[in-house]
């Protein structure tokens, strides 16, 4: 399960991992790119650099 912030939502979503249509590899870090069950497609950034206010 991945949780993201969905702005149509205006909230944190829980999706699961068929939400997920693409994985990218940057650098050390993982873009997941996914559609939230509203429609909305959007990308999350992970990865152990990550840092807690990234915008997402
Ligand atoms: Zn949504």
């Amino acid at each position: 399960m991945l949780s993201v912030h969905c702005p149509r939502h205006a909230a944190e979503v829980l999706l699961s991992e068929r939400r997920i249509t693409r994985i990218a590899h940057e650098d050390d870090q993982l873009t997941l790119e996914w559609v939230c069950w509203c429609g909305y497609r959007g990308s999350h950034r992970t990865g152990r650099r990550a840092p807690r206010s990234t915008i997402v």
